[in-house]
């Protein structure tokens, strides 16, 4: 046996796990300091009641011989898979069928396993920062990273790669900046796959956040990106599902690659579990739409209460429209690192 070494080019610890690791050394070092984290982020509202009851519902009939169900389709269930083409797609004047659309255990699994579909010898463009999922999953293959920098000099928008990538990572909302694209801006990456026979792997767990009417919420809203993407969606951060564990991907059978990825989920991925999947299909239900939008507007109001805090304290600021994510130049820690921030609590409760 030979190990994959790939593995041993990835940095010694998952981005979040390094950053928990020197939180905990932090604060042991300094028991008395009040630390905010803005590390890994989580959902911290419960779910709507409808969502808890169709999650119920699902249980209760697992415990009866004549409601029973076992394995279910492992691309997901049919329910499922049109309630979502009705909902997120065909209101945006995007036609798919349930073929194309593959239910799974949430964005991250799939962000990582699409990597099977392609030759190692591929090239892959990530956004610098970006997701850790992009890079750790292209250096397990031994994949060539092209680095594009989004820096506050290109305002957080990636210029296209100078040489020819195979593989493009986009994540718009982006996580962490908070940066979106528009319409224009989103056509330029399509035409550079379609001249470059390139697959952009659109990572869209933020689409919920988009307000502003000119932001694309998905890729397929841009002429020809059915030949060239495939979309990710998650119900973590759209619905506070980062426990339940559902989301799904989208790949058009203009890709070429739509069988292939049903036949890799077949064999490597028995579904997502029927309760999580009953739980989705209740987040598009009138009461459950009304409920995930509450909650996103309560974390969009954080956002908003941590950038004018920020900005009252004269720090730039990007992002935090149209995404959860504010994007912040922190000072020299050798040379500020006194500032004083107000009390979140405070503000919070004098904003709502
Ligand atoms: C949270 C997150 C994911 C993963 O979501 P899960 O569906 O919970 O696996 C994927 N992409 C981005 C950018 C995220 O922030």
């Amino acid at each position: 046996m030979q190990i994959n070494t790939n593995l041993q080019h990835l940095d010694g610890n998952y981005l979040f796990t390094e950053i928990a690791n020197r939180t905990q050394e932090y604060q042991q070092n300094h028991p008395d300091a009040r630390v905010l984290h803005l590390g890994i982020g989580d959902v911290t509202l419960p779910l709507p009641q409808v969502i808890i009851e169709a999650m119920h519902r699902a249980v209760d009939e697992l415990a009866h011989a004549e409601t029973f169900c076992g394995y279910g389709p492992e691309v997901g269930y049919h329910w499922l898979r049109q309630a979502i083409i009705d909902n997120d797609y065909t209101p945006c004047g995007i036609r798919l069928t349930p073929d194309e659309v593959f239910i799974s255990d949430g964005a991250g699994s799939d962000l990582g396993n699409l990597s099977d579909l392609f030759d190692t010898a591929n090239t892959v463009a990530i956004l610098e920062p970006s997701y850790p999922a992009y890079v750790d999953t292209s250096r397990m293959a031994g994949r060539q990273i092209i680095w594009l920098p989004c820096k506050a000099e290109n305002n957080f928008h990636p210029a296209l790669p100078a040489q020819k990538a195979d593989i493009i990572y986009l994540c718009f909302p982006n996580n962490p900046t908070g940066t979106v694209l528009t319409r224009d801006e989103l056509t330029q990456w399509v035409e550079y796959a379609r001249t470059n026979h390139s697959i952009i792997l659109y990572d869209a767990a933020y689409e919920a956040f988009i307000e502003d009417p000119d932001i694309p919420h998905s890729i397929y809203e841009i002429d020809g990106a059915k030949e060239v993407a495939i979309e990710i969606r998650s119900f973590s951060k759209t619905a506070g599902f980062t426990a339940v564990r559902c989301g799904y991907t989208v790949v058009p059978e203009e890709t070429g690659l739509q069988a292939m990825w049903s036949r890799r989920q077949c064999t490597k991925f028995n579904g997502a579990s029927y309760i999580s999947q009953r739980a989705a299909l209740a987040t598009y239900t009138p009461e459950g739409k009304a409920g995930i939008r509450a909650n996103l507007n309560y974390y969009k109001q954080t956002a908003q209460i941590l950038m004018d805090g920020l900005r009252t304290l004269e720090y730039t600021v990007y992002g935090g429209q149209n995404a959860p994510y504010i994007w912040c130049r922190v000072p020299t820690p050798d040379k500020d690192l006194s500032v004083s921030l107000p009390s979140p609590t405070e503000k919070m409760s004098s904003k709502q």
